[in-house]
C-alpha cells in the first residue's frame, strides 16, 4: 500500500507535536483490520515518540532529555556553524520511526499511548509519512 504523508508546522527548537488523530486516520481510511503501521519522518533533527499525553510528563521529558544531551556542548558537527549536533544525537538514539498494531480497523494502543512527533532543531516544516502493511 503506498505511503501517505502529512506535514508538521514546529514552532521552537525543541517541540512536541501530537501526531495521534492525523496516523488514526490515515488507518481507517485504508480499511485494514489487521496489520501494522509504519510511520516514518525524513529527517537527521526530528523523531516519534509514544507516551502519554500530560503536560507534567512532556515537561519532564523535554527537561530530561536536553539535561542528558544539552544543545550547548563540545561537539564536532557544530564546527559547521548549525549548532544542532545535539539534534542528531536524540533523534539517533530515540529513533525518527514508530511500528504500531492495528486491530478491527484502527490502532491498538495502551490506554495512556499517544504518538508525538518530537522536533529537535526548529522551528521548521517537517514531513511524517505512514505506511499501511496488511
Ligand atoms: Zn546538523
Amino acid at each position: 500500500m503506498p505511503s501517505k504523508t502529512f506535514s508538521v508546522q514546529t514552532r521552537g527548537t525543541f517541540d512536541l507535536f501530537e501526531v495521534t488523530d492525523k496516523i488514526e486516520k490515515i488507518v481507517r481510511g485504508s480499511k485494514v483490520k489487521e496489520g501494522m503501521c509504519f510511520v516514518f519522518t525524513p529527517h537527521t533533527t526530528a523523531c516519534l515518540i509514544m507516551n502519554e499525553r500530560e503536560s507534567g510528563f512532556l515537561e519532564d521529558f523535554k527537561k530530561t532529555i536536553l539535561r542528558l544531551i544539552p544543545r550547548e556542548g563540545n561537539y564536532e558537527h557544530n564546527r559547521l556553524g548549525e549548532g544542532n549536533a545535539n539534534a542528531h544525537i536524540i533523534s539517533s538514539i530515540i529513533k525518527p520511526y514508530l511500528v504500531l498494531p492495528i486491530e478491527n480497523s484502527s490502532l491498538n494502543l495502551g490506554t495512556w499511548q499517544n504518538l508525538f512527533f518530537l522536533e529537535l532543531d526548529g522551528p521548521r516544516t517537517r514531513n511524517v509519512s505512514v505506511q499501511i502493511f496488511k
